[in-house]
């Protein structure tokens, strides 16, 4: 098959011909009909995830059609239409018997644990806890940003986040996670502050129902700009982006006993984010992580999307063939908050 493989962190990956993966036992191949460009596979190219062994396939959210089932897999057959959560559960751990599949203690992440899903084919484990089956109506390109931008920001935004209609909900970061939590915290009746600093970004905001916007780069503190806009600040707030300035900014733009949810991941080679927790005393302020989401909580969100209430087809901004995704990743990290790429394997 052919997939993106990088040797050396930070360098050009390339594409080429590599052995077509086998399913394990409880596992499955499936055939990568599209695959979402995320700031985390350019994380990880970069050499910022510990999880990674060189050479390396990355991608992680995808959604394709299962073409070869693992001897103990019981509820999927080639044919299949599916996506997976980025988070692969093992179904068996504590915290998966509890339903927290998505902080699953033997999880497993292609693109991360594993090679991804920038290749014609892909291999996933436990099957019958992951995959989940695709609406008949929805694209391949649709799907493909569920599993990890879209569905990360359902989870934050509704089962995190506690959203109430006419909250005010302040989104630091508009690029693929920061425009779903948009998309979704107006659909749940919220108003949306969304804070960036590309002005192409706060547009697609604003066009997702952002009912104001912060241009970060113009705004010397914005944390005062998001109070200043909601008459004292946001009941909710998210750093969806993922650094020290965000999230502080995140904290800083609550008002009295408002959440903050850090959805960006916060890699390590930043240092320990440093969170204002004299602020999150005072105002009784809650501190709430939010990782993915099972792939058993999917049925809410996907009907939600089956409703129109929410477009996650409108975040895909560019569909590009495999070629020319080693560029595209490179590009992640000057450039991210432009709508989502989606790359399909076999044009
Ligand atoms: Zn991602
Ligand atoms: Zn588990």
């Amino acid at each position: 098959m052919r997939a993106v493989v990088f040797e050396r962190y930070g360098e050009p990956a390339e594409v080429r011909e590599v052995a077509d993966p086998e399913p394990s036992e409880h596992g499955v191949v499936v055939r990568v009909e599209a695959t979402g460009l995320c700031r985390s596979d350019w994380h990880g190219w970069m050499g910022h995830d510990p999880d990674i062994t060189l050479p390396h396939v990355p991608g992680h959210e995808l959604a394709g059609v299962v073409e070869e089932v693992g001897a103990r897999v019981v509820g999927r057959r080639p044919g299949d239409r599916v996506t997976v959560p980025f988070v692969c559960a093992c179904g068996s751990c504590p915290s998966c018997a509890a339903g927290d599949q998505q902080v699953c203690e033997r999880q497993t992440q292609p693109g991360f644990t594993h090679w991804g899903s920038f290749a014609q084919y892909v291999a996933l484990e436990h099957a019958d806890v992951n995959l989940v089956a695709l609406p008949a109506e929805m694209s391949f390109r649709t799907a493909a940003a569920l599993g990890c931008r879209f569905a990360t920001a359902f989870r934050a935004v509704v089962q995190q986040g506690r959203v109430a209609a006419g909250e005010w909900v302040a989104v630091h970061g508009a690029g693929g996670v920061g425009l779903s939590a948009v998309m979704i915290a107006a659909a749940s009746g919220a108003r949306v502050v969304a804070v960036d600093v590309s002005p192409r970004a706060l547009e697609l905001a604003r066009k997702f129902g952002a009912a104001e916007c912060v241009d970060a780069e113009r705004t010397e503190d914005t944390a005062q700009a998001v109070r200043d806009l909601t008459g004292g600040g946001a009941h909710l707030s998210l750093d969806a982006l993922g650094s020290p300035a965000t999230c502080a900014a995140s904290v800083n733009g609550l008002r009295r006993r408002g959440r903050h949810i850090q959805v960006g991941l916060l890699p390590s080679s930043s240092g320990t984010s440093p969170v204002p927790m004299a602020r999150a005393i005072a105002l009784e302020l809650e501190i709430i992580g939010s990782h993915g989401m099972a792939a058993h909580a999917y049925p809410p969100m996907l009907e939600l999307v089956r409703s129109g209430a929410v477009r996650p087809d409108l975040l895909v901004t560019s569909t590009i063939p495999l070629s020319a995704s080693p560029e595209a990743l490179a590009a992640m990290g000057t450039a991210p908050g432009q709508g989502v790429t989606v790359v399909e394997p076999w044009s």
